[in-house]
């Protein structure tokens, strides 16, 4: 394993820090240490355990300034960005998840048949699965963690949390943070890359927790498997824009602009296709041509993160100039220091080009002009990724109607992408984005574990189907068989049975 982390600042190439990558023992140790504080963790009352995140909260809050700072240095991203998306919806995150866990958390009563199930009363506890481990990558360092730290913890589980390697220095502070007000041991940090990940996923978890790349979730999905512990995975995305001739065109722009752009296109939701109605498709593109030029490097659009993801938009904007693509706007690094690229704006007339097909997380907007709504959806579902997608119509129910045959976790109807910071509204994706859910009560299911508790206050010495097995059994079961067939006369027969069958 690599032994240290070098943070570079991408706006201008120079290391900020240094920061000590885990050992494999560091990292056992650090599960080691989070198992024995979560069963202390998990046997606080619920009231605490709200009290414990509500200072959390506070002090996120409060701590805002130098988280922004970090962001700024570590992934280059303009100010105001940071605060709307990584500092703002986490407030609110925090108070919902507060707010919610009890009725979340509630063991629910199970309404048994009193004729069959005689004196017993049963329920369904949620119970915390233990120690997770949560993986998450560089492009929103802390609200993706925060989405699955505030309600594993609250449910009761302790977390080993590995940050990003890119992103080290604000998955630190973050931990900082929350463990000022968090007992000991139960939220642990390991720094590092892939190889500390993997030591973490092979070490004695209880769930894994993975935001990331398709690859490696594939390789996360494996040795979760081996281990027989469950892994929810949030993956990639090529999400799709469906602009229909009745849209709103400056909304359209505006919002397709910002969905595609937003952190510099290094987003899983960030549209990465512009399908566009042949009718529309001339004054749109002019449309968001204009906006797109309007924006300033740097305040508007920050630079790239990691030098890999700058490799991969130069050469799919290569591969799309030799396939024809038209390049409006951008198309090229500009003349600075640091990982920038112009934003850019192409349309293509073939569907064969990495840009089209292949996630991309850059600065780039690809149109494709259609003949119609059904060829938008036909091309939008031929992707093998599936996370958001958006549809701009006048037309609200006719926007409904496409948003349902889309193939797409999450699908918003003249907006874009921005769900991911509401916590009521669970996240996910089909085919290749994965199958894990962040957010809403159904990303709670996944941090715990149902266990069903039937108390019996029968007074009889046996039940129905315990020994001796004989004759009168069998009889009782064929009359309640003939019942369930709505044979009535049955009942006398169950009647005159039943009685002896509990003497
Ligand atoms: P990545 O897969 O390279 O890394 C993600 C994390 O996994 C990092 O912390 C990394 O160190 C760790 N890792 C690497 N190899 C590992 C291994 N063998 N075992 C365990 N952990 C390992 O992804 P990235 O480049 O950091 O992030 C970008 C990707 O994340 C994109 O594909 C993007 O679409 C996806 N993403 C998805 C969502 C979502 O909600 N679906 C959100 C954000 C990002």
């Amino acid at each position: 394993m690599e032994a240290m982390i070098r943070s570079v600042s991408p706006r201008d190439g120079q290391v900020k820090a240094e920061i000590a990558s885990a050992s494999r023992e560091e990292v056992q140790a650090a599960v080691a240490r989070c198992r024995e504080a979560q069963a202390g963790w998990a046997a606080r009352p619920l009231a605490e355990r709200k009290a414990a995140l509500e200072r959390a909260r506070r002090l996120f809050l409060e701590r805002a300034e130098a988280i922004v700072s970090v962001l700024s240095e570590e992934n280059g991203r303009p100010e105001g960005e940071s605060w709307l998306s990584e500092i703002v919806p986490n407030g609110d995150l925090f108070s919902w998840w507060i707010s919610q866990a009890r009725r979340l958390l509630a063991p629910e009563k199970v309404a048994l048949d009193r004729l069959t199930y005689p004196g017993k009363s049963a329920s369904i506890e949620y119970v915390p699965r233990g120690v997770l481990a949560l993986i998450t990558p560089w492009n929103l360092p802390v609200a993706i963690p925060l989405r699955t730290l505030v309600p594993a913890l609250l449910a009761g589980n302790g977390v080993v949390f590995k940050p990003s390697e890119w992103a080290a220095r604000s998955g630190a502070l973050l931990a900082e943070i929350l463990n000022e007000a968090l007992p000991a041991g139960v939220l642990e940090v390991v720094q590092g890359g892939g190889a500390v990940g993997e030591a973490l996923v092979r070490s004695r978890i209880d769930g894994v927790f993975f935001t990331g790349s398709v690859a490696t979730g594939r390789k996360v999905a494996e040795a979760a498997a081996a281990q027989l512990v469950p892994a929810s995975l949030e993956l990639g995305g090529k999400d799709a824009a469906l602009v229909l001739a009745d849209a709103d065109l400056e909304r359209a722009a505006q919002g397709i602009a910002w969905g595609g752009l937003f952190n510099a296109g290094q987003n899983c939701a960030a549209v990465e296709r512009i399908y566009v109605e042949a009718p529309i498709a001339e004054a749109f593109t002019e449309r968001l041509r204009e906006v797109v030029a309007s924006l300033r490097l740097g305040e508007d659009v920050g630079p790239l993160t990691t030098p890999f993801q700058l490799e991969i938009v130069e050469r799919q904007m290569e591969e799309a100039r030799a396939a024809g693509a038209r390049v409006l706007l951008g198309g090229e690094r500009p003349d600075r220091p640091g990982l920038w690229y112009a934003p850019t704006l192409l349309v293509l007339d073939t569907e064969e080009v990495s840009v089209l097909r292949d996630e991309t997380f850059g600065p780039i907007l690809p149109v494709r002009v259609v003949a119609d709504a059904d060829e938008a959806v036909r091309l939008a579902n031929a992707s093998p990724y599936g996370l958001t997608a958006s549809v701009w119509t006048g037309n609200r129910d006719r926007g409904r109607a496409i948003a349902r045959r889309l193939e797409a976790g999450v699908v918003t109807v003249n907006n874009h992408g921005f769900t991911g910071g509401i916590p009521a509204l669970p996240w996910s994706g089909v085919k290749a984005s994965g199958s894990g859910i962040t957010s809403s009560h159904l990303a709670l299911r996944e941090m715990v574990r149902p266990r069903t508790v039937l108390v019996d206050r029968s007074k009889n010495p046996r039940e129905l189907w315990w020994y001796p097995y004989n004759p009168r059994l069998v009889e009782i079961a064929r009359a309640l068989r003939d019942v369930a067939l709505g044979k009535m006369l049955a009942f006398a027969r169950l009647l005159k049975n039943l009685p002896k069958r509990f003497k």
